[in-house]
C-alpha cells in the first residue's frame, strides 16, 4: 500500500547532506526532548564520525537537560551541552528522531535562524522543516539512516559510532521484535556487532538496569492497571498512570516510567496500552502503543502530540479521566491499518 508522507530520500538528498555536513567548521546537532535510545544513539554516533573527520560538534537538546539513566553509557555522552550553550543562529544544525520543529523544546528557535538545517528522521509525520531532508518512514529507527550518512561521509564503524547506532535500532525496533524489523535490520546489527562493542552491558543498561525502589514502584503502578475491553471499538484498551508521588517516594525521575508501557501492552485481552505519566510541572505525557490493528500516531496526532502507527505519544494539560476521556475517543475513531500491513 502507497503511505502518505514522506518518500526514502534520494540520491540529490544524500549528496547535499554530505556537502552540507562537509562545509561549516562547526556543526550544531540536536535531539528531541526527552530523549530515547534512537534520539541520542544517533546523534552521538554522527557526532563521533564528525569528529573523526576533523569537524568541532556541538551536540544538545531542550530542557530539562537530563540524561535518561539507560542512556548515561553511551559512548560519547561526555560531548554533550547544555542548550544554553547552543549558539544563537547555528551555519549548520542538524536534527535526529524529530518529526517537528516544537519536539525541539527549547532549541526550536535554533531551526529559524541555523543556515542550513539537516532533518535525519523516520517518523511519517515528519513535517519537513529542515532545508535538507535525509527522512524515510520506512526505516526503523533514525539510527538506520545515520548509518548510511556515517558511510556516504567515509568513516569508516568504529566500536563508539557502533554502540550508539545499536542502542537506537536495538531501541526502535523492540529488541528486533516490531514488524519494522527487516533482514536489513539485523545484517546492520551484524556489522555493528562486529565492531566489538560489549552488546549485552549496552543492552542491560538500556532495558535490564533499574534502582531498586523502581521494583515498588512498577509493582503500585501496574496493580492499579483498568482494562477496558469495550473501548477501541471492542478491541480494548488497558492503561494506567504514574503519579509523581509514586516516583519521588522511591526517588525516582521520570525516565524511570519510561518502560511501564512495555509491560502494560502485555496486556492480552487490550488491542491499545497507554501508560499516563503525570508531569512535575502539571498535566500529562502520554504513551500509546497498539499491537498493530489501531494506528495510534493518527490518534496521538489529532490530540496534538504524534509517533509512529504503533507507537505513539501525546502530552496533555487536562486532569487524569479528562484525558483518557480524550484519549478514548480519538481511539475510537482511528484509523485501523490492514491486518498484516507492517
Ligand atoms: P514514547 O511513548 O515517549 O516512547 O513515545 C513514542 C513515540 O511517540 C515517539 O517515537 C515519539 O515519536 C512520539 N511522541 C511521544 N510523545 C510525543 C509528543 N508529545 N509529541 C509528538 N510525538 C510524541
Ligand atoms: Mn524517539
Ligand atoms: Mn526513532
Amino acid at each position: 500500500m502507497t503511505r502518505p508522507g514522506p518518500e526514502a530520500p534520494d540520491e540529490a538528498s544524500w549528496d547535499k547532506a554530505v556537502a552540507a555536513l562537509t562545509g561549516p567548521d562547526e556543526v550544531v546537532l540536536a535531539c528531541h526532548v526527552s530523549p530515547d535510545g534512537d534520539a541520542l544513539g544517533s546523534m552521538l554516533a554522527l557526532a563521533h564520525a564528525l569528529l573523526r573527520r576533523g569537524s568541532r560538534v556541538l551536540a544538545s537538546f531542550g530542557e530539562p537537560f537530563d540524561v535518561p539513566a539507560s542512556l548515561r553509557g553511551l559512548p560519547g555522552v561526555d560531548l554533550l551541552v547544555r542548550p544554553d550553550r547552543v549558539p544563537a543562529a547555528p551555519a549548520l544544525l542538524a536534527t535526529f528522531d524529530t518529526g517537528s520543529v516544537d519536539r525541539l523544546g527549547g532549541l526550536a528557535d535554533r531551526v529559524r535562524r541555523a543556515g542550513e538545517v539537516l532533518v535525519v528522521d523516520h517518523h511519517a509525520s515528519n513535517t519537513g522543516f529542515g532545508t535538507v531532508h535525509l527522512v524515510d518512514p520506512a526505516a526503523p529507527a533514525t539510527a538506520v539512516l545515520v548509518d548510511e550518512l556515517v558511510r556516504r561521509l567515509g568513516v569508516p564503524l568504529d566500536a563508539d559510532i557502533a554502540a550508539c547506532l545499536y542502542a537506537g535500532l536495538v531501541t526502535d525496533t523492540g529488541s528486533f521484535r516490531f514488524a519494522g524489523t527487516t533482514p536489513a535490520t539485523h545484517q546492520l546489527a551484524a556489522r555493528l556487532l562486529a565492531t566489538g562493542f560489549r552488546h549485552d552491558l549496552l543492552a542491560r543498561e538500556l532495558f535490564d538496569t533499574h534502582p531498586f525502589g523502581w521494583l515498588p514502584m512498577a509493582g503500585a503502578v501496574l496493580a492499579r492497571a483498568r482494562l477496558e475491553p469495550a473501548e477501541v471499538g471492542g478491541l480494548g484498551l488497558v492503561w494506567t498512570e504514574t503519579r509523581t508521588a509514586d516516583l519521588a517516594a522511591r526517588g525516582l525521575g521520570l525516565d524511570q516510567a519510561e518502560s511501564l508501557v512495555d509491560l502494560v501492552r502485555t496486556a492480552q485481552e487490550a488491542e491499545v496500552a497507554a501508560v499516563l505519566k503525570e508531569l512535575p510541572q502539571g498535566g500529562w505525557a502520554v504513551s500509546v502503543r497498539s499491537k498493530g490493528r489501531v494506528n495510534v500516531g493518527a490518534a496521538c496526532t489529532a490530540l496534538g502530540g504524534g509517533g509512529h502507527r504503533f507507537a505513539a505519544g501525546f502530552t496533555s494539560h487536562a486532569g487524569l479521566e479528562e484525558t483518557v476521556a480524550m484519549l478514548r475517543a480519538a481511539l475510537a475513531g482511528a484509523p485501523r491499518p490492514a491486518v498484516g500491513d507492517a
